[in-house]
């Protein structure tokens, strides 16, 4: 048994210089070391800002950094040679590649149209503001940087539902275009959350279906993936989703089941359950609930219930189908959904995601490397705990999330993994000791904090129970004296 253990390979401010597939394939070796399994790469095809461009304003995704269009041949990552390199080195260094895939919209159009809409309330897309009239929309893609390679599919009006943008009047809107109705099986925000940006798809189109499940194919074909992240997942319709997925495990039959994370970016537990059932559970959904609850801890002074911190949680409801996370490339400082987690709790934040037994834990990019240009430093103790995640959290778990700051877990460790076992215990506010049981597997070893926020050794009894401390305001995890003494000569 192993634990999976995936890496947002990317963060918003990678400088653009196209080095970011070469990057990849030279820390392949590295990363697998460090005991990642599974890294999340940005969209690797062509975006409307061209070599500026992190990827989800897509203009071309038969365009992995091969065409001249948009004013370059590579993508801010690199060249499609450079991407395919990278997929493979990972892949050969033991680590899975997931690719993420923007199916919600397209933007950068070659051409504009003029077409009929009904314009919406921004805030509730189910009122219609204007009678019928015609505007000016960018929905005409043709690519003749690509001329026809690998697809000659050009989109037209007929295949998106709505755009933001008026080129006559200049002005910006939500505009439904006539004979089309936003999708009913998406997020209720605004009314309606089909749209989102840029030219919508049509995913009732039968025309985008075909495509989008052929493009698909292709990219599986070039890129041998092992699985996808799917963007936007709460503006696109939910069975549109749930079937291209379905077809792309056909397409792929007989080899490893596709992994696949959808991004619904929603606190509302029931918003991602209802997600999950109506797709058959076929895929997993980020904790983004997770998230916030740790945003609150990290906010609250000390006065957060930690003992409550899973309730409402991905985690806590339907472990099996979460990727639990701290930060990513939209919570970052200087992004649309920036929360980003304060410094002094990101430890902690990451011992939950990476110790307990429940979750699949993404490790951000920014945080294992920091992020130059918002000045932000590498989360302390992070390698240590993906290190302890890959070889000694393992076993039973026992909680102690019984009081409302000084909160605790045990892994009891277990015959496969030599010396494994853990002991997690943190605060939200001033420091303490608390009692844990740990399993008479571990009777009288002596544990050690792997992170060094404690000194002290703590001695299990003949009763598997022990007695922890740590500081204010910090977690400290506990492994056998083997297993720290492995740590500290590695890292
Ligand atoms: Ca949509």
């Amino acid at each position: 048994m192993i634990n999976r253990t995936m890496m947002q390979y990317f963060e918003w401010y990678l400088p653009e210089n196209a080095l970011h597939w070469k990057r990849a394939a030279a820390q392949a070796a590295a990363l697998s070391e460090a005991g990642i399994n599974m890294v999340w790469l940005p969209p690797a095809y062509k975006g409307a800002a061209g070599a500026a461009s992190v990827g989800y304003d897509v203009y071309d995704m038969y365009d992995l950094g091969e065409f001249d269009q948009k004013g370059s041949a590579a993508t801010k990552y690199g060249t499609k040679e450079e991407y395919l390199a990278a997929v493979k080195a990972l892949q050969e260094n033991g680590i899975e590649v997931l690719c993420d895939v923007v199916l919600n919209h397209r933007m950068g159009a070659d051409g504009a149209e003029r077409v009929t809409v009904t314009e919406g309330l921004g805030t509730d897309r189910n009122r219609d503001i204007t009678g019928k009239h015609q505007i000016t929309a960018w929905t005409k893609f043709h690519f003749p940087g690509r001329a026809g390679v690998y697809s000659d599919f050009c989109w037209n009006a007929s295949h998106f539902s709505g755009t933001d943008w008026d080129e006559s009047a200049k002005r910006n809107g939500i505009f439904r275009f006539d004979g089309k109705n936003w999708n009913r099986e998406t997020d209720t925000e605004n009314g309606n959350y089909d749209y989102l940006m840029g030219a919508d798809l049509d995913t009732d189109n039968r025309e985008v279906i075909q495509e989008t499940h052929g493009w698909g194919k292709w990219y599986q074909d070039t890129v041998h993936m092992d699985g996808f992240r799917m963007d936007a997942v709460k503006h696109i319709s939910f069975d549109f989703c749930r079937d291209w997925i379905a077809a792309m495990r056909e397409y792929n039959a007989g080899k490893k089941e596709l992994f696949v994370v959808g991004e619904y970016w929603s606190k509302e537990l029931g918003k991602l359950t209802h997600y999950l059932d109506v797709t058959g559970h076929s895929l997993s959904l980020f904790d983004v609930p997770l998230h916030f609850k740790f945003l609150q801890a990290a906010t609250s002074d000390g006065n957060f219930d930690m003992a409550r911190l899973y309730e409402g949680t991905l985690t806590g409801a339907d472990p099996a189908h979460a990727v639990t996370f701290v930060d990513n490339h939209d919570t970052q400082p200087g992004q649309a959904l920036c929360s980003f987690i304060p410094a002094w709790f990101k430890p902690i934040a990451y011992a939950l995601i990476l110790l307990r037994a429940a979750g699949t834990p993404c490790v951000f990019y920014g945080d294992y490397y920091g992020i130059p240009h918002d000045g932000v430093a590498p989360v302390q103790g992070l390698a240590r705990m993906i290190k302890i995640r890959e070889r000694f959290a393992f076993g039973a778990e026992h909680l102690f999330f019984d009081d409302g700051s000084l909160v605790g877990f045990t892994r009891e460790g277990d015959a496969e993994h030599p010396d494994s076992g853990a002991a997690v215990l943190l605060t939200d506010s001033i420091g303490g000791r608390k009692r844990m049981y740990l399993g008479e597997r571990l009777a009288g070893r002596r544990m050690t904090d792997a992170l060094q926020n404690v000194s002290e050794t703590v001695e299990i009894g003949a009763d598997g129970w022990g007695e922890f401390a740590v500081k204010g305001g910090s977690v400290s995890v506990y492994v056998t004296g083997p297993a720290w003494e492995y740590l500290y000569t590695r890292l």
